[in-house]
Formats: C-alpha cells, structure tokens, sequence
C-alpha cells in the first residue's frame, strides 16, 4: 500500500470531522482506522441537549449515524481495526495494526478519547456485563420496572439517572458528595424527578449477587453507617481514562509530549510536540469534552494537516 497523506486513528466525533475535512479539503489518500463502529463515546448517550441547531429528542446514536456516510462521500476510508502503536521515522509515520501489520503515512491526526473508569468497590469486575454497567441506553432496558443504582456526580450520572427513571421503577443516585458536578439545569432536573432517590455522601463498598447477577450494593455513609440496597442493576458513571496507549513507544515513552494526567499536550492548532501529528477531543490538554469541541479540534487538525502535506511533498 503506498504512503498515505493522512492516517486518522479513532472515529469519534473528532475522528470523523477530521475524516471530512482532509478528504473535502484535497487530500485523495486518507484512512480512519476505528477499532469499532465509528461515532465514538456519544453513541452511549441516551440524550443530547447541547450540540448547536439539534433540537428534540435524540439519541447519541442518532446524532452520529449519518457523519461517517458524509465522510465516506469525500472519499474517507475506513478500516475497522485496533492500532497497537504509532511510531515516526524520519517524515514517515508507521501505524501498527493488531493483526501485525501496518501502514505508512506523511502526517496523523490522533483522536482515541477515553474509556469509562471503574469506581474501584468490591465485585464491581466480577459483575461487570452481570448487572454493573457503564452504559444505561445499552443496557437499561434490561431493568424496565425494576430499581437500579446510578454512582456518581457528573454530567453523565445524572443525565444517565434522568434517562433509567423513565424505564425503571426507581434510581438511587449514590455520590460521594452532597454537591454536583453537573449543569445546574440537569441538577434541577434530577431534584424534581420524584422516583429518584438522592444518597449522598456516600461511597459503594461492595456489589453482590450470585450466578445470575447482581442483588445488590453496598454504600458506606460519611458517619460510617452501611446502606445495603437491594437492585438487579448498578450503573456506574465516575469519569474516564485518557486513551493513549498508542502512543507509547518501547521504551515506555510516549511518542510525543503529555501533562501527567496522560493528555498530549497540543498548542491551540492542535500540533503536537512532533511534527505532522495532531491530537483531538477528549484525549488532548485542556478538553472541554463536548461534541462539538471534539469536531472542532477534528476540522482545526485537518486544516493544518492540508498545508502540513502540501509543504512536505513540494518543498
Ligand atoms: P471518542 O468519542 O471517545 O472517540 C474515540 C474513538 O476512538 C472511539 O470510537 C474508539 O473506539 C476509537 N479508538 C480508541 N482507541 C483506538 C485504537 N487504539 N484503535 C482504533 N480506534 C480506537 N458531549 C456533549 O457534547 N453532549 C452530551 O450530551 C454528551 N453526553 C455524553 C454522555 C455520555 C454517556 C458520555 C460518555 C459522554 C458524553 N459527552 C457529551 C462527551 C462526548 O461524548 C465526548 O466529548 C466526545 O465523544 C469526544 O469525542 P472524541 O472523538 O474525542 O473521542
Ligand atoms: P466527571 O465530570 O469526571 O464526574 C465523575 C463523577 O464521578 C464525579 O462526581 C466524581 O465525584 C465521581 N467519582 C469519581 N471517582 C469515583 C469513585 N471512585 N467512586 C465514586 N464516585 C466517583 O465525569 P463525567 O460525568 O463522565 O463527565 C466527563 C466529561 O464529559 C465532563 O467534562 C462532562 O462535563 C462531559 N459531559 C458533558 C455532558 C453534557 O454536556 N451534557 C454530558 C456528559 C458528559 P466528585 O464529584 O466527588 O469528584
């Protein structure tokens, strides 16, 4: 395969505008290698309120199903494969695939996002897809008319607590705190929703349950006190992991510079510390973590991508 103008590793929503931008831009040689089906991390969300000039109901699913058809039509490649790692010779990139094999290219666009974190109680691996779950339009309609748990205090928990009310009898929010993380908006939402019930200042111990799944969780109060509630279901939503391993080198090191928190470190053309590789959303330094930031920092990238190969190959 000869080398390609842009390899764009992850098929999110910077991904994916990306992938527009490159291909509408010029460039006739560009492959978005996505691991699965391409829209990212949104497509788990059961509610979008905020991307500009989208109103109603909508899904994530929904918001994302036409992007990759309006990429495709500008001639965008998608392979659906898993990159292990990305290394640099020279000018070339070398974008190592699972199966062994890889793939030249003169610049990259990196946007791999984040993964949900575990909050880190008893059982919670154990029952992980057997009553734990961190995505409530996957698996919420397995708990229609039951009562379910919902951790945490950010804008996920609570709008994920929003949608499980509609189809379960009852949520217990659990967090850690007794103040939010969320938009003020949602917050008042979730205090008028009369089947949701506030724990706060609490801390989950331990998930339990037996071959069939889960039976229920323990919260631990700040006075001591232990709370067993008794559910089939317990959604956790506490935040995200920086998806960066394929940047890290052989040595240990990652390809180009990172803050500690794991997030490449770009300037406001979402350059990187290495020539020719840009990095997008919600993987990147100073992230609002937004769709429409993530699509953003995607057209951003490839913009500078365009002028990037236009002077390496004619210089
Ligand atoms: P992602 O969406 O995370 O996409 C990264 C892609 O890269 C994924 O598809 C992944 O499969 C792929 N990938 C990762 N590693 C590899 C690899 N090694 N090889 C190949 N492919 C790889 N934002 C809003 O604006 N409004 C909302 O209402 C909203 N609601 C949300 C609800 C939930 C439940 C969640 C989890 C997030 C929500 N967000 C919302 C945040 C929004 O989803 C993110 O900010 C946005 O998706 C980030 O886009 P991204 O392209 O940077 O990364
Ligand atoms: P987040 O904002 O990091 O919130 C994580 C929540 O989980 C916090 O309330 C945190 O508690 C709690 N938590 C963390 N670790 C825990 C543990 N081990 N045990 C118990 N609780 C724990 O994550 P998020 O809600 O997924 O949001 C991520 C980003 O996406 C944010 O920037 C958010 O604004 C954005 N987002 C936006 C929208 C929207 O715009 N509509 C929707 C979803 C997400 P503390 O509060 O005590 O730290």
């Amino acid at each position: 395969m000869s080398k390609l103008d842009c390899a764009i590793i992850g098929g999110g929503p910077a991904g994916l505008t990306a992938g527009l931008y490159t291909t509408r831009g010029g460039l006739e040689n560009v492959t978005m290698f996505e691991k699965g089906m391409p829209g990212g991390q949104i497509m788990n969300s059961s509610e979008i309120e905020n991307y500009p000039g989208v109103t109603g109901d909508i899904t994530g699913m929904d918001l994302m199903a036409p992007w990759p058809d309006q990429c495709q039509k500008f001639g965008l490649i998608h392979e659906m494969v898993n990159i292990t790692h990305l290394t640099k010779e020279g000018d070339t990139f070398t974008i190592h695939k699972e199966d062994g094999t890889s793939v030249d290219a003169h610049s990259v666009i990196i946007g791999t996002g984040s993964s949900p974190r575990r909050a880190g109680f008893t059982g919670e691996d154990e029952f992980l897809g057997r009553g734990v779950s961190t995505c409530a339009t996957c698996d919420g309609f397995f708990y229609k008319g039951k009562e379910v748990v919902v951790v945490g205090g950010g804008d996920t928990a609570l709008e994920e607590a929003l949608y499980l009310a509609k189809i379960c009898s009852k949520v217990y929010l659990v967090h850690r705190r007794d103040t939010f993380r969320s938009a003020p908006n949602t917050i008042a939402r979730i205090k008028r929703t009369e089947n949701i019930e506030l724990v706060l200042n609490s801390i989950p111990q331990e998930v339990y349950g037996d071959k069939m799944g889960v039976i229920g969780l323990k919260v631990k109060n700040s006075t001591g006190e232990i709370r067993d509630i008794e559910v089939p279901g317990v959604f956790t939503f506490v935040g995200n992991d920086v998806n960066n391993q394929t940047l890290i080198q052989e040595d240990g090191s990652f390809l180009c510079d990172m803050n500690d928190q794991g997030q490449v470190i770009v300037d406001i053309s979402m350059n990187t510390s290495v020539p020719g590789l840009f990095a997008t959303g919600d993987m990147r330094i100073s992230s609002p973590k937004q769709v429409v930031s993530a699509a953003g920092d995607g057209a951003v990238a490839a913009l500078q991508v365009i002028s990037y190969v236009d002077e390496l190959l004619n210089d």
